[in-house]
């Protein structure tokens, strides 16, 4: 595979956008005509050489990539079994996967003559993101985010103004991510001729989780190449975090059709999948079962009578109370494992990876690492692990330290 038009063979979602009995388009009627012309303005897009090399060009003099493999040794050897490799998508510019996928949707909103883009945010890393494209691509840029998140993520919020986005407060539910969600899927369907959703996760109505996973798909293009060219075989195992999932999807799919190689997702398991207070959706399915949220079909964290649950976590992007459809598919067809990791593993992980290699990953990443530490002795030391580092650590530095006072 060279570039993100190339699928495995078992590509999914079918036509209709299933994965299997999950993902398609749950919308209100004035939105449909919006997710058809996406299907098509993507489909042509993708096919389109000239589009794909202009992505790829970003991708390479502005976000940085290929971004590099790196053999985490003195981890590899603390913990005594498999050798653990880390892909850097905290040495992206803006220190993380999304910019992957906001930056191909901004092109794409381009092409489609669309000069206005929404975006929701929770902890504000999607948010800077995408104002960030719009930035690099001259394009109006206004970000919803819930009043409570305005509060606690100041320094994005900081940023997206700097960046020239205007961060839109939101009032209503929880005044958290999932409000934030509803109201820009609101300002889309009021101004759906000048604008473009950019969503931030694989999540949402069809073709989002596919279009989502698509442009993440380079991580795992990259890391596969990377692990033939400089290590000479594929890992064992590839770890990655699930908050809506699409570093995981990022990773994953270039590695779907390696059947030696396992696929394990990481939700969080925030203070104990007993005490509920969580957003392991895989891990706790006396809350979590088959729903609609935004616009698909999936595993959703809910009361008995379908109100949305609050989830937790110490890390802001694994907080959302539903996981992208193709994950549910992946593991109903045993091709991927899900597990979780608790806040204090995080934590821990947190620091073990700061300590013993010099990088200091996101609070997210943190999850798979936590996964690492717990997988890799009991594997033998000419084994390997690939992990996805996701992000890097600054942005999670006052939470940290606080919780370590
Ligand atoms: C947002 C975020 C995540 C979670 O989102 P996914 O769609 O599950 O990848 C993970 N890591 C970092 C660094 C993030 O910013």
């Amino acid at each position: 595979m060279t570039n993100f038009t190339d699928a495995p063979t078992t590509a999914v979602p079918d036509s209709n956008g299933k994965f299997g009995p999950y993902g398609g388009q749950f919308v209100p009627e004035t939105l449909m005509p919006a997710l058809a012309e996406l299907i098509t303005a993507y489909d042509e897009a993708r096919r389109d050489p000239a589009f794909v090399a202009e992505f790829e060009h970003l991708l390479h003099s502005y976000v940085g990539r290929p971004s590099p493999v790196t053999h985490a040794k003195r981890l590899s050897q603390q913990l005594g079994g498999a050798q653990i490799y880390l892909k850097r998508e905290d040495l992206n510019h803006t220190g993380a996967h999304k910019i992957n996928n906001a930056l191909g949707q901004a092109l794409l909103a381009q092409r489609m003559g669309k000069q206005r883009i929404v975006a929701e945010t929770g902890a504000g890393q999607h948010g800077v993101g995408t104002a960030t494209a719009c930035a690099l691509l001259g394009l109006e840029c206004i970000v919803y985010m819930g009043e409570v998140d305005i509060a606690r993520q100041q320094p994005n919020v900081y940023r997206m103004k700097l960046l020239g986005a205007e961060v839109r407060s939101v009032s209503s539910g929880s005044r958290t991510l999932k409000d934030a969600i509803n109201e820009a899927i609101r300002d889309w369907v009021t101004n759906v001729e000048t604008t473009h959703y950019l969503l931030g996760s694989v999540l949402g109505p069809h073709p989002y989780p596919m279009m989502v996973r698509d442009f993440q798909s380079v991580i795992g293009r990259g890391a596969r190449q990377q692990m033939l060219d400089e290590i000479g075989r594929l890992p064992n195992v590839v770890v990655a975090c699930v908050g809506g999932g699409s570093n995981a999807m990022g990773i994953f799919h270039a590695f779907r059709d390696d059947e030696g190689v396992d696929l394990i997702g990481v939700e969080a398991g925030g203070e104990s999948i007993a005490s509920g207070k969580h957003a392991a959706r895989f891990a706790d399915l006396n809350v979590a079962r088959i729903g609609v949220l935004h616009g698909t079909k999936s595993f959703v964290m809910q009361t008995a009578d379908g109100q949305i649950i609050e989830t937790h976590s110490i890390s802001a992007g694994l907080d959302y109370p539903s996981v992208g459809p193709e994950h549910a598919w992946l593991r109903d067809q045993e091709r991927a494992g899900y597990t979780y990791a608790t806040d204090e593993e995080a934590l821990a992980a947190f620091q073990m990876l700061s300590k013993t290699e010099g990088i200091i990953p996101a609070l997210e990443s943190a999850h798979a690492v936590a996964d690492v530490i717990k997988r890799a002795p009991t594997m033998h030391p000419d084994q390997i692990i690939l992990v996805n580092m996701s992000g890097r650590g600054d942005k999670d530095l006052n939470t940290v330290i606080d919780l370590l006072a």
